[in-house]
């Protein structure tokens, strides 16, 4: 038993085959999936998100505006983050959201503010957050130490690729760390080094499909089933049995989400 905690499933990239893609991930064990919507906030693209999660019982749906988006935040496309999630009880997180000054695709400042202000917006609706961090350890660390503080949900550090410290600040701060299909890449050795200091009760697993496809499928487009592969990789590095990382890393995806049936 397994949970995706970070899928992109809602995309053109699944249109011809979604359905198949969720009977696969059924099929391998993965009994649930939080799709998150990302993209510019005005194109119907969190509807779409909370449309699925709304048409399978195993899905669920994050919607916030990514980093690379920021420019595009505005106050409506608060409101309309605002009044979907009061709409759809299946939106569980704020997300995602954060800073990549890999791509810098919105200037710093911007994402800067943009990522407080959703701190701020996830905290008035009691949500967790899912938090994208690229390339920007010392300034996610500081925003989560002084805007974070406030809030009282914790949430993900998603796709994890970042340092040491800035996984330990974010466990301090009450956050899962999430790897996803990177974690089992050739080259991925310091990556794997840090992934076997991170508590267990603080583990999560993903695919963030349809990028980073693990280890034996790269090259092709990745989907939920998957995430399986990322397990076997923890289990590996935590020596747990793969059975033992699934049952892990539901329960702390229950934990987060407050479920009480998964
Ligand atoms: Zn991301
Ligand atoms: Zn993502």
């Amino acid at each position: 038993m397994f949970i995706d905690s970070h899928a992109h499933i809602d995309g053109p990239e699944y249109d011809a085959d979604r359905a198949e893609v969720i009977l696969r991930a059924r099929e391998a064990g993965v009994t649930t999936i939080l799709n998150v919507g990302t993209g510019d906030p005005h194109s119907g693209a969190f509807e779409r998100a909370a449309q699925l999660a709304s048409d399978h019982k195993e899905i669920y749906a994050a919607i916030g505006v990514h980093p690379h988006d920021a420019k595009l935040y505005d106050d409506a496309a608060e409101a309309r983050i605002h009044s979907l999630i009061a709409a759809h009880p299946k939106i569980l997180a704020w997300g995602e959201i954060g800073l990549d000054y890999h791509y810098d695709n919105s200037p710093r400042d911007i994402q800067r503010q943009v990522f407080q202000r959703q701190l701020r917006a996830a905290r008035v609706c009691d949500l967790p957050v899912v938090i994208h961090t690229r390339s920007a350890d010392a300034d996610t660390i500081e925003i989560l130490r002084h805007t974070y503080q406030q809030t009282s949900r914790g949430g993900i550090m998603h796709c994890f690729g970042s340092s040491l410290e800035l996984a330990q600040a974010a466990i301090d701060l009450g956050f899962y760390i999430s790897f996803s299909g990177n974690i089992t890449f050739k080259k991925a050795e310091d990556l794997r080094t840090i992934a076997a200091q991170i508590p267990r009760e603080r583990l999560l697993i993903e695919t963030d499909c349809p990028y980073l496809t693990p280890v034996p499928f790269r090259g092709k487009r990745n989907e939920p089933a998957r995430v399986v592969e990322v397990a076997r990789c923890l289990a590996e590095i935590h020596g747990n049995s793969l059975e033992e990382v699934g049952r892990i890393t539901t329960a702390n995806f229950a934990a987060i989400f407050r479920l009480q049936q998964i």
